[in-house]
């Protein structure tokens, strides 16, 4: 049921009125004094009531339409139409592929042809890296994109790439189909306005650390500021063990994609940070009900400028069952 404030009469006992709202199948959340609450809402998961008959309740002194939290999100389509592509609900889980960073031409046409041959519909790669050192590969700049989008409509793939700041944010925006705000950036309200006002649908990564709610209204900066949709990408948070990079928050995948009917994919690659545990975290996020894994592919991994180790082989992605559906399409080749 839709979120109602029920403001309980000043002579009324609010014990008694609890009593008759949670008998009609109510979940209530008091407001103001625990011992002498002001109000209940009336949270979602409680049976259908109308405020009408709420309002009749002996005790109650009138019923409010709570203000949304996120209106913007609450009204965002619950698939997000990648240029012809719907990543979320009711749509086939999508496999989004390619390498952690552009390297060169002949490196990201190869990984095109390869990763459409395994049904992926979205092509990966970052000409722009927000690297923990300095010292490590930034990125091979503006060219890549055009080669990223070049090798991505030759094989009849959308694209997706990383924004890093507002110096590129145009330049990303020209050549992308699906705008990714990485882990670090989540947190940066003035770039998610930014990268809103452009129109373009955006990837919205996990912070590191970040809760559910802070992560939701990340989302709602950038829808409220034009983006037509947001998919949700989990991407692992930090834990307290070095065997794993970070750890895949399931229970979020399942939390916004089952209860919230939210577009969310899982990154398995940054979660696992290594190559054996990408499939088997794939999968349990697709159990969990993801609309799609994004996976960091590089046909030599060995040679990978960042992110090799956590990086499959373009024959690997067959394990996540999602090409089936590319060979009834034409092996990717989508118009
Ligand atoms: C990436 O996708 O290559 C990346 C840098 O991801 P994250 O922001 O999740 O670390
Ligand atoms: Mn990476």
């Amino acid at each position: 049921m839709s979120a109602y404030l029920v403001h309980i009469d000043a002579g009324a006992d609010p014990n008694a009125l609890r009593a008759a709202l949670v008998s009609l199948g109510l979940w209530l959340q008091p407001f103001g004094d625990a011992d002498a609450p002001r109000a209940f809402a009336v949270l979602a998961g409680s049976a259908e009531v109308s405020p009408g008959v709420l309002a009749d309740v002996p005790g109650v002194a009138r019923v409010d339409h709570a203000a949304p939290k996120r209106p913007q999100l609450d009204a965002m389509p619950r698939a997000v139409d990648v240029a012809g592509v719907p990543i979320g609900a009711g749509a086939a889980p999508v496999l989004l592929a390619g390498p952690c960073s552009i390297e060169s031409e002949a490196q990201i046409h190869r990984l095109a042809e390869e990763v459409a041959r395994q049904g992926a519909r979205l092509l990966r790669g970052s000409a722009f890296k927000a690297r923990t050192s300095p010292y490590s590969f930034q990125g091979a700049g503006p060219q890549a994109l055009v080669w990223l989008r070049e090798a991505a409509d030759a094989h009849g793939l959308r694209v997706v790439s990383e924004v890093t700041g507002d110096a590129q944010l145009e330049r990303v925006a020209e050549q992308a189909d699906l705008l990714q705000i990485g882990t670090r950036l989540m947190y940066d309200y003035e770039l998610l306005k930014r990268v809103g006002s452009l129109g373009k649908p955006v990837l919205l990564k996990r912070g590191l650390s970040a809760t559910i709610d802070e992560w939701l209204h990340a989302a709602e900066y950038c829808l409220l500021y034009g983006a037509p949709g947001v998919v949700f990408c989990e991407r692992g948070i930090r834990g307290t063990d070095a065997h794993t990079r970070n750890v895949l928050d399931v229970g979020a995948i399942a939390l916004l994609a089952e209860v919230h009917g939210l577009p969310v994919i899982a990154d398995p690659s940054h979660a696992a940070g290594r190559r054996d545990l990408i499939v088997p975290l794939g999968r349990a996020a697709l159990a969990a009900g993801a609309h799609g894994v994004l996976v960091e592919t590089h046909d030599r991994p060995g040679e990978a400028k960042s992110d090799g180790p956590q990086a499959l082989a373009p024959d690997a992605l067959a394990a996540f069952g999602l090409a089936s559906d590319s060979a009834a399409r034409g092996l990717g080749v989508v118009a």
